[in-house]
């Protein structure tokens, strides 16, 4: 291996002994180990044997104006002087709730929590408890938290460790989880007949950001808001990575579709760890203490993580979007072109600041095309780009993305590592 990693190493062996596999949360493990963060800074992480990485994966979405950003610390040393928690409302969460309604455009009320995770298990119990229906749907190698109803099936870490259906989930807590393939219209209409009037919401990731990155189909958004509509059916959109990405209101303003129910998080928390459910008025105040259905946390809305997603929203601006569409496109467009000029069975994807490449000779329209890479293939040039100093997620199924601190200069050496890497790949 070229790269020096020996630090990396000892620590990894150290902290075998104490941290589950070494790390605390699956997709962070790579064969034979990580490198170790000490730093990190606008577009570049700094690993303990003194390595610098151009970083595309940004904490799995939620960097996107880099790390340590200076608006971002300054805030919330202020907010450390007056309190981190507090077990009482403060003004600020209603200052970022209102920055939320305005831009979003199915939030009309929200309710903060702690992760994406909290945020897809609390919106599910919602639309359940609306709707007073069991059965929920949710799309092959979609990936909506670590929670017990969604945890098949499910992408990202999972998947890439050979293990999409945990253990540990009685069959009695996913049975009323229909599976169904992402853009596929038959699919999921047959799913809805054979199921009349039991089904309580279709839960969908707008794009499909933990098997990669997979697009819906021209219309098939709409589809699933008119069929949902006819069938009483509430429609979900878990927009923890596209929410502020694909435009300020998140997929829903980008595709024009607008669901019932949304799930927040990632960027929302500007570094900190945050998730939201938002969705119309009638339907969030079942939560209680207005309604009867159950949500509640220690450190919902915790002052911290408020701050921070109200100084991240602030910096969020049309200049903002315009450069990391900008930047993202470019690289794709890079990897399509050397996918030609190499002739490697590849194919690329691109919306917004979110792209990935899969080594797939087909069109990758759902999780069991995209099962079908080849995931060694990844792997070299995951490691080919790493030393080079450019850090794409460690798996065929994640998905890259671009800060605003990804200039033209980090471009333009993310291009010739690319460049580099492609000549050995065969
Ligand atoms: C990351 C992610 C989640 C889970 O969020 P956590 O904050 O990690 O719990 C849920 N849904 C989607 C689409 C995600 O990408």
């Amino acid at each position: 291996m070229a790269l020096k990693m020996e630090k990396s190493k000892e620590l990894f062996e150290e902290a075998k002994k104490y941290l589950v596999g070494g790390v605390n949360s699956p997709v962070r493990y790579f064969k034979p180990y990580p490198f170790f963060v000490e730093k990190a800074k606008d577009c570049y992480l700094f690993d303990v044997d003194g390595n610098k990485y151009i970083d595309y994966c940004l904490a799995y979405g939620p960097m996107v104006l880099g790390h340590a950003n200076e608006n971002i610390i300054k805030a919330v040393k202020e907010q450390l002087e007056l309190g981190t928690a507090y077990g009482c409302p403060t003004e600020k969460e209603i200052i970022l709730a209102k920055e939320v309604v305005k831009r979003v455009p199915c939030a009309e009320m929200v309710r903060f929590v702690n992760s994406g995770t909290e945020a897809t298990m609390s919106a599910i119990r919602l639309a359940r408890g609306v709707t007073g229906r069991k059965k929920i749907i949710k799309f092959d190698g979609a990936y909506h938290g670590a929670h017990d109803y969604v945890l098949v099936k499910s992408g990202s870490g999972a998947l890439t460790h050979g293990t999409p259906n945990s253990p540990g989930i009685p069959e009695e807590t996913t049975k009323n989880t229909i599976l169904v393939p992402f853009n596929d219209e038959d699919a999921i209409k047959k799913a809805i007949n054979e199921n009349k009037d039991e089904i309580a919401c279709v839960i969908v990731e707008p794009v499909m950001g933990n098997v990669g990155c997979i697009l819906p189909k021209e219309g098939y958004l709409e589809f699933l808001r008119e069929i949902t509509e006819e069938n009483d059916i509430l429609l979900i959109f878990d927009e923890v990575i596209t929410g502020f990405r694909l435009a300020k209101g998140g997929a829903q303003e980008y595709f024009g579709v607008v669901p019932d129910i949304a799930t927040l998080g990632k960027i929302l928390g500007g570094g900190f760890p945050i998730g939201a459910i938002v969705g119309k008025k009638e339907i969030m105040e079942q939560f209680s203490p207005l309604g009867a259905i159950y949500q509640a946390g220690t450190f919902n809305g915790n002052p911290i993580s408020i701050t921070a997603g109200i100084a991240t929203l602030e910096q969020l601006d049309d200049k903002f979007y315009r450069e990391t569409s900008r930047t993202a496109k470019i690289l794709s467009d890079t990897l399509r072109d050397l996918v030609d000029r190499y002739n490697i069975n590849a194919k690329v994807y691109n919306i917004a600041s979110m792209f990935q490449i899969y080594f797939n000779e087909n069109e990758v329209l759902n999780y069991e095309i995209a099962k079908m890479s080849d995931v060694e293939r990844f792997m070299k040039y995951f490691w080919g780009l790493l030393e080079r100093g450019v850090f794409v997620p460690p798996s065929q199924f994640e998905c890259c993305f671009t800060s605003i601190k990804h200039d033209d200069e980090v471009i333009d050496k993310t291009i010739k590592a690319m460049e580099d890497v492609f000549k050995e790949l065969e």
